[in-house]
C-alpha cells in the first residue's frame, strides 16, 4: 500500500482543485517526495490536507480555532470557498492490510461552511469510525507519526508517559486491535445495558406469566372436565329423555287401547242389560203356571171325588158282601210284587231323570205323582182284601158294578187329562227353564262385560297415572336440563341426537356430573382476555428470554474476543516494544554518534483509596506508560528534559526512526522535522531517510537540501497575489534524464 494521490480543493491556501501524483521508487523503493517553496506558501497546509483527511479533530493540530477555518476564506482577488474537499488515494494492489480487497482506496472528506461534515469510501457515504478503523487496518497512524508537524517533533518527549505508552501503540499497529477492543467492550456496555433492561422487564412479566399461566392451566382443566361433563349430560339428559318419551308413548298407547276397549266393552254390556230386562219384561211367570195349576188341582179334586165315590161304591158293595157272608181272600202277593214292581219302575224313571243334566220338571212331576198312586193303590188294597178267587159270588148290585165301571172309566180318563196336563206343565216349565237358563246366561255375560269393562278401566287409569308420573318426570328432568346444560335442549326437544352413547352411562352417573359440576365451581369462571393475554405475554416473555440468551452469549463471545485483543494485544506490544527499544538505541548511537537512550516500562500500580483499601488491581505485567532515559555522548544525566533544542530535536528523530524500522508505515509526512538541525545532522537525518525509504514511502516538508537530494519528486509550492497555493512538479528522474541529454 502506499499514498497515491492527494487531492485538495477549497482547503486552506488550496482553494482551487489541486492533485499531488505521488508514486513508488521502482525496485521495490517507496522513495521520498518533497514538499518545497517559500514561507507561507501552503506546504504545511498540504500535510494539514492528509492530516484531516485521515480524520484529525484537533483544531490545535489543524492550526485553527474554528472547523471551518479549514475552508478557504478568499483573499482580496479571490473570494472564499464554500466548502472544504481532500481526497487521499491508497494504492491497495498488492499488500492488502485491509482484508477489504479493493484494489485502490479513496477516503474522502468534506466540510461546509454550515457544519455539515460528510466522510466517504470510495465515494460511498462513510461514518469518522469507518474511515478510523480502516486506516488503522492499513497500518496508517491517525495522529502519530504519519503526518509528523512542525513543532510536533518533540511532542513524544514532552508527553505523559500513559500518552506515550497511546503513541507507541499506535505505531506498533495495535491500534487496530485497540479499536476492535474498545468496540467489543463498547458493545459488552451496551449489551449489558440491554441485558439488564430485559432481565428487569422479564423479572416484571415473570410473575405475570405465572400467575397467566396457572388461569390458562386452569381454563384447560377447565375445558377438559366440561367436555367430560357435557358428554356425560348429553348421554344422561338424552338417554332419560328417550326413556321418558318411550314411556310416554307407551302409556298413551296403553291408555287409548285400554279406553277404546272400556267403551266397546261398556256399549255390549248396555246392550246386554237392554236385552235382560226385555227379556224379563216378556210373559210373566205366573199367569200360564197358575192356570196349569188350576187344571190340575181340578183334576185332583175331580179324582178324589171319584174316589171317594168309589170308596162309597166299594164300601156299598163290601157290606153287601158281608152280608151275603162271602169269604174275604187277602190280596194274592202276585198282586202285591206287581204293584211293587211298579212301583220300582217309576222310582227308577224318576232317578233317571232327576240324574239328567237338564232336568225335566214336568217328568218329574208325573213320576212322583205315579209313585204316590201306585203306593196308595197298594196300600188300600191291602187294607181291603178281595173275595177269594173260585169262591162263589155274591151277586153284585149291578148299577154298582156298573157306577164302579164307569168311575174306573172315569179314572182312566182322568189320568190321561192328568197327563195331558203333565204333559203340559211340563212342557211351559221346560220353555221357563229354557227362558232362566239364556237370563243367567246373558246376566253372565253382562257381568263378565261390566267386569272386563272395569278391568279396562283400571288399565286405562294405571296409564293415565303412568302417563302423569311419566310428564312429571319430564318436567322435572327439562328443568334440571335447563339449569345445568340449557344447550342440550334445543337438541333434545328438536329430536337431537338419537344415537345416545348410553354406555357411558353408568349407576353413578347423577354422582358423577355433580362432582363434575362441583369441581368446575370450584375452578370458577375465566376471563376469555386471559387468553389473548397469556398468549401475548408469553410471546413477550419468550422473545425477552431468548433476547437474554443472545445477550448473554453475545457478552460471553464479546468478552472472549477482549481476551483475545488482549492476548495480541500484549504479544505485539511486548515483541515491539523490545524491537522498538533496540532501534531507538541505535539510532540514537548513529544521530549522536554515541551516547545511550532506552525506553522503560512503567508498571501499572494498584489504585487505592484514603484508607490504602485496593479499589482496583491490574493484571500482572500490565504496563502504564513509558519513560524515556536519553544520555547524549559525554553526558551523565538521563532525564531528558535537560536536553539542548537540538539534543530533544535529535532524540525525537532517533525515537520517530526506531518506530519506522519497528513498524514500517506504508508512508510518513515529515513536515520540517529536520528544521532544526544543524548541517550535519541535517545530513545524518537525510541519510536515515533515504535508508528508511525502503519500507516506508515520505513525503517531506523542508527546506533542506541535503533531505531534498533524497527525494525522487519534488513539488514546488508557490503563491500568488491571490492568496491562493499553486503547484509545481519536478520529476528529479526527468530532470536526470534532461541533463545526461
Ligand atoms: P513555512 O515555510 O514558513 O512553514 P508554509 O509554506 O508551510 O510556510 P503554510 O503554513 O502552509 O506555509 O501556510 C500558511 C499560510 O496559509 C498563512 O499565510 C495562512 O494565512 C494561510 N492560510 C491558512 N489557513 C487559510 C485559510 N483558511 N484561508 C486562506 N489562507 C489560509
Amino acid at each position: 500500500m502506499y499514498l497515491k494521490r492527494l487531492e485538495i480543493q477549497g482547503f486552506k491556501t488550496f482553494a482551487q482543485k489541486t492533485v499531488l501524483e505521488f508514486k513508488p521508487v521502482a525496485s521495490g523503493r517507496r522513495g521520498v517526495t518533497a514538499i518545497v517553496g517559500p514561507n507561507g506558501s501552503g506546504k504545511s497546509n498540504a500535510a494539514d490536507a492528509i492530516r484531516w483527511v485521515m480524520g484529525e479533530q484537533s483544531l490545535k493540530l489543524l492550526r485553527g480555532k474554528k472547523s471551518e477555518d479549514v475552508i478557504f476564506s478568499g483573499s482580496d482577488k479571490r473570494s472564499r470557498s464554500g466548502f472544504a474537499e481532500v481526497t487521499m488515494v491508497l494504492e491497495n494492489e498488492g499488500e492488502d492490510r485491509t482484508g477489504l480487497d479493493l484494489g485502490e482506496i479513496a477516503v474522502t472528506r468534506r466540510l461546509y461552511r454550515d457544519g455539515q461534515s460528510e466522510y466517504e469510501v470510495n465515494r460511498q457515504s462513510a461514518r469518522l469510525q469507518d474511515v478510523t478503523l480502516l486506516l488503522a487496518q492499513a497500518g496508517i497512524g491517525q495522529r502519530t507519526y504519519s503526518v509528523i508537524g512542525q513543532g510536533m517533533i518533540d511532542h513524544v518527549l514532552v508527553s505523559t508517559p500513559t500518552e506515550r505508552k497511546e503513541f507507541f501503540d499506535e505505531a506498533f499497529g495495535l491500534k487496530s486491535f485497540q479499536l476492535k477492543r474498545q468496540s467489543a467492550l463498547n458493545k459488552i456496555d451496551d449489551s449489558k445495558k440491554n441485558l439488564a433492561q430485559t432481565e428487569s422487564i422479564l423479572n416484571e412479566i415473570g410473575p405475570r406469566l405465572a400467575t397467566l399461566d396457572r388461569q390458562v392451566r386452569r381454563l384447560a382443566e377447565r375445558e377438559t372436565l366440561q367436555a367430560e361433563l357435557q358428554a356425560l349430560e348429553f348421554a344422561y339428559y338424552g338417554s332419560e329423555w328417550i326413556q321418558i318419551e318411550r314411556g310416554i308413548v307407551s302409556a298413551t298407547t296403553r291408555f287409548d287401547v285400554a279406553r277404546s276397549e272400556q267403551v266397546k266393552l261398556v256399549e255390549i254390556a248396555n246392550t246386554l242389560e237392554a236385552e235382560l230386562a226385555q227379556m224379563e219384561r216378556a210373559t210373566p211367570r205366573g199367569d200360564g203356571f197358575k192356570e196349569l195349576r188350576v187344571k190340575l188341582d181340578a183334576l185332583a179334586l175331580e179324582k178324589s171325588g171319584l174316589r171317594e165315590r168309589e170308596l162309597s161304591l166299594e164300601t156299598q158293595k163290601a157290606v153287601a158282601a158281608v152280608r151275603a157272608e162271602k169269604p174275604w181272600s187277602p190280596l194274592p202277593l202276585s198282586k202285591i210284587i206287581e204293584a211293587i214292581e211298579s212301583m220300582r219302575f217309576a222310582h227308577e224313571e224318576l232317578m233317571t231323570e232327576l240324574n239328567q243334566e237338564r232336568l225335566d220338571i214336568a217328568k218329574v212331576r208325573m213320576f212322583v205323582e205315579a209313585l204316590h198312586t201306585l203306593s196308595v193303590d197298594l196300600a188300600g188294597k191291602l187294607q181291603r182284601p178281595a173275595p177269594e178267587p173260585g169262591q162263589n159270588t155274591v151277586a153284585i148290585d149291578p148299577q154298582i158294578e156298573a157306577e164302579l165301571k164307569e168311575i174306573a172309566n172315569a179314572y182312566t180318563h182322568l189320568a190321561e187329562r192328568v197327563m195331558q196336563a203333565n204333559i203340559e206343565l211340563e212342557g211351559w216349565n221346560r220353555g221357563e227353564d229354557e227362558k232362566r237358563s239364556h237370563i243367567f246366561k246373558t246376566q253372565h255375560e253382562l257381568s263378565q262385560k261390566r267386569a272386563e269393562a272395569q278391568a279396562s278401566e283400571r288399565r286405562a287409569g294405571d296409564a293415565s297415572v303412568e302417563l302423569a308420573r311419566l310428564e312429571t318426570r319430564r318436567d322435572g328432568l327439562l328443568a334440571d336440563l335447563r339449569l345445568h346444560a340449557p344447550e342440550l335442549e334445543g337438541k333434545l326437544l328438536e329430536g337431537g341426537d338419537r344415537n345416545v352413547a348410553l354406555e357411558v352411562l353408568s349407576a353413578d352417573t347423577s354422582g358423577k356430573m355433580q362432582k363434575l359440576r362441583s369441581q368446575l365451581e370450584w375452578i370458577g369462571g375465566i376471563d376469555p382476555e386471559t387468553i389473548k393475554e397469556h398468549g401475548e405475554t408469553k410471546e413477550r416473555f419468550e422473545f425477552l428470554s431468548k433476547q437474554v440468551e443472545d445477550l448473554r452469549a453475545g457478552i460471553q463471545a464479546l468478552d472472549l474476543v477482549v481476551d483475545e485483543l488482549d492476548a495480541t494485544i500484549r504479544t505485539r506490544s511486548a515483541t515491539a516494544f523490545t524491537k522498538l527499544n533496540y532501534e531507538f538505541s541505535s539510532y540514537f548511537k548513529k544521530l549522536f554518534d554515541g551516547g545511550d537512550a532506552s525506553l522503560v516500562e512503567i508498571q501499572s500500580e494498584p489504585e487505592l483509596d484514603e484508607d490504602g483499601t485496593v479499589l482496583w488491581e491490574p493484571e500482572a505485567g500490565e504496563v502504564a506508560g513509558v519513560d524515556i532515559q536519553a544520555t547524549p555522548p559525554g553526558k551523565r544525566f538521563k532525564n531528558i528534559s535537560l536536553l539542548s533544542g537540538g539534543e530533544r530535536a535529535l532524540t525525537s528523530i532517533a525515537l520517530i526512526c526506531a518506530i519506522m524500522a519497528t513498524n514500517p508505515s506504508p508512508f510518513v509526512v515529515l513536515d520540517e522535522v529536520d528544521a532544526a538541525l544543524d548541517e550535519s545532522n541535517s545530513r545524518k537525518y537525510a541519510e536515515i531517510i533515504g535508508t528508511l525509504a525502503d519500507k516506508t514511502q515520505f513525503v517531506v516538508v523542508t527546506h533542506n537540501r541535503a533531505t531534498m537530494m533524497q527525494a525522487s519528486v519534488l513539488y514546488g509550492v508557490t503563491m500568488g497575489d491571490d492568496g491562493v497555493s499553486q503547484l509545481l512538479s519536478v520529476d528529479f528522474a526527468d530532470v536526470e534524464k534532461l541533463r545526461r541529454s
